[in-house]
């Protein structure tokens, strides 16, 4: 049986957790000893759990470098009126032979599109680890993931927003825009710049154009280059599965819809039990998202899965609080994390799966 991209994108994480939770128990332990102390209303980065941006692509830089048959790595760069940026771009493909990545699937993987928003780069330095097999999924058949793996070329995005998560690291923690606050997930050229009546331009704003910014300049170019047959563009704030469209309250009709539809659904049963929301992003998430980059990886580039899934939320949190709200911070949140251990069991390989990416393109 193959192992489905969604399966080890979402098992990758719960490993996360499960790493991170003797550092959990450290943590509880010190807060229990001094409960009578005021506890800070804003929780700071936790940088036992967490790389620093320079860290982790230091990381990330070190591991490529030593598996040049597995992965390769390139920096792009783009800049307009004096703000420059810089994406990383990490491909993923065994057995490199001429027009070889034509031939397989194609994913692309996008983290980090928010600054504020630090698991989810943490899970694409996972994801790499387990990709350059110096880290392994527990209890999983190798010999299926590598199978599997062989007829993937996967190209990760570990932190597409570098600038925004300086901002955030310099101590402004509720920053998700880029390094001069536009949000990067609402100026793609979709529906680009429509504004709804709670529109905050702290959140979301879409820029002076579409693709005024260098980093969606990047990502639109890697994109229309690359062809994916996938995309997840992957966020946290909240457990849900999305698919097209973002800007309004429908979804596509007909096989596109059958297909993503059932791998979401089959997502969420094996993993989020009933947490997770599924669904279109404009019509579960409870607000319209105009210019976006799913939405314009489906409507334009035309890949034919293309999603958005947010792995984590702490709804408890307050909005003022955002490290704690988009992150996990300790073991009592990895209790009521959507991918916590206990979900972890429809994972191992004597469970069968029903779609995998393979049903669905060869
Ligand atoms: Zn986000």
């Amino acid at each position: 049986m193959a192992l489905s991209i969604f399966q080890f994108l979402l098992f990758s994480i719960s490993n996360f957790f499960l790493a991170s939770s003797f550092q959990d128990l450290l943590l509880l332990s010190v807060n229990a000893q001094s409960h009578n102390l005021t506890q800070p209303s804003v929780t700071p980065i936790n940088f036992d759990l967490y790389h620093s941006s320079g860290n982790l692509m230091e990381e990330i830089r070190a591991l490529v470098h030593r598996h040049p048959d597995k992965l390769t790595m390139e920096t792009i760069k783009a800049g307009n009126k004096g703000y420059g940026a810089e994406v990383s771009v990490v491909t993923y493909c065994k057995e490199k032979k001429d027009n070889d990545e034509r031939s397989k699937l194609r994913i692309l993987l996008s983290f980090g599109q928010h600054g504020r928003e630090l698991i989810t780069t943490e899970l694409a330095l996972r994801i790499l680890s387990i990709l350059s097999e110096e880290k392994f999924l527990p209890s999983m058949d190798q010999a299926s993931l590598n199978s599997a793996l062989d007829k993937l070329v996967i190209k990760v995005v570990p932190m597409e927003n570098l600038n925004g998560r300086k901002v955030v690291e310099a101590g402004d923690l509720c920053e998700r825009r880029n390094g001069r606050g536009v949000d990067l997930n609402r100026n793609w050229s979709v529906d680009w710049g429509k504004k709804e009546k709670d529109y905050d331009p702290y959140e979301e704003n879409p820029g002076i154009a579409p693709f005024s910014e260098p980093e969606s300049q990047i990502m639109r170019k890697l994109a229309i280059s690359f062809e994916p047959n996938l995309w997840v563009n992957v966020h946290s704030g909240m457990e849900a599965l999305f698919m097209p469209y973002d800007h309004k309250n429908t979804t596509p009709d007909g096989l596109p819809l059958q297909r993503m539809k059932s791998l979401l659904e089959e997502v969420k049963h094996l993993h989020c039990q009933e947490r997770c929301m599924i669904g279109s992003g404009g019509g579960s998430v409870g607000y319209f998202a105009h210019g976006t980059a799913t939405d314009f990886m489906y409507d334009i580039v035309g890949v034919p899965m293309a999603f958005t899934f947010e792995i984590y939320g702490d709804g408890t949190a307050s909005s003022r609080d955002c490290f704690k709200m988009f992150n996990p911070t300790d073991l009592a949140t990895y209790n009521v994390c959507c991918f916590d251990s206990a979900r972890i069991a429809p994972f191992h390989p004597s469970v069968s799966y029903s779609f995998t990416l393979k049903s669905f393109f060869f």
